[in-house]
């Protein structure tokens, strides 16, 4: 039985975690952590606290959907305590990125800015198209979100933006957020991030590729935050068993096969 420590349980994606792990036999949930702030649900589930060191212990899994402060702390409570992570919240800066890989020496961790099998498929499909569609072809991302969401370009762009800006050779400043302004011809080496924000949009993802006369779309839509949570419960049973290390999507997809 994989045991797993949910921080930032009351949130959109802790709600959806916690919604999906009845489902899976071999998971359950021990503990729920949130802000002081946030008010305890009345709805008999998993004990309810707000200090993830005091209740760290009762899990193999940390499961952090919450804030990059919280992420951080969170990784390194697992690190301190022997407790694998799975880390989800997007809009870290780099050195507290590389911060929580390093702590992947000590424990588990499997962090992903999308933990959707789709978007999986997607990123395959953007490489298989960036190897079949002339260089010359521009690549814009458009990502669309609901109008709560703190962070901009969402955590998945960029991912999808990295990867097709390594696939071409491109350097890491070819990402453009956004245009405004005479900006002039558009280079060839750049790819563009525009960002939606409105509504209830739980995670949209278009990636075009645009060459003279046609372009192709490829295109992920999440109706439902289930589609992320049923990644999150295959990668919390991953790292359960997992050695010391820092493991991708990729590695629980291909476990779970
Ligand atoms: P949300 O605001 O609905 O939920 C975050 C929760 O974390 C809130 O309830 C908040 O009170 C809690 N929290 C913040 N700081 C805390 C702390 N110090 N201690 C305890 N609890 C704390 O946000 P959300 O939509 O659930 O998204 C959370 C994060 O996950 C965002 O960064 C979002 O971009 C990311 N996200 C990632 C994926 C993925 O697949 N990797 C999918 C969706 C969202």
């Amino acid at each position: 039985m994989t045991r797993v420590v949910l921080l930032g349980a009351g949130g959109r994606m802790g709600q959806a975690v916690a919604g999906a792990i009845p489902g899976a036999p071999d998971v359950t949930l021990k503990a729920r952590v949130e802000r002081p702030e946030a008010p305890a649900p009345a709805d008999g589930g998993a004990p309810w606290g707000h200090d993830l060191g005091a209740v760290v212990a009762r899990g193999d899994v940390v499961v952090e959907f919450s804030s990059p402060a919280a992420a951080v702390a969170a990784a390194a409570i697992c690190a301190e305590r022997g407790a694998a992570l799975v880390s989800g919240t997007t809009g870290l800066g780099a050195e507290d990125e590389a911060g929580i890989r390093a702590l992947a020496r000590t424990i588990a961790i499997v962090r992903a800015a999308n933990f959707s099998l789709g978007v999986l498929a997607l990123r395959r499909a953007l490489a298989a198209a960036l190897g079949a569609v002339p260089a010359s072809w521009d690549v814009e991302i458009v990502e669309r979100h609901h109008r709560g969401k703190q962070d901009a370009p969402s955590g998945t762009a960029l991912h999808l933006a990295r990867e097709a800006a390594e696939r071409r050779g491109y350097p890491a400043s070819a990402l453009r957020m956004g245009r405004s302004g005479r900006v002039g011809a558009r280079p060839e080496a750049e790819i563009g991030i525009h960002s939606l924000r409105g509504g209830t949009w739980v995670g949209d993802h278009a990636v075009v590729l645009a060459g003279a006369g046609e372009w192709i779309e490829l295109r992920h839509v999440a109706e439902d935050r289930a589609a992320f949570a049923h990644g999150v419960v295959a990668a919390a049973r991953f790292v359960a068993t997992a050695g010391p290390g820092f493991y991708t999507l990729e590695e629980v997809a291909s476990a779970a096969r």
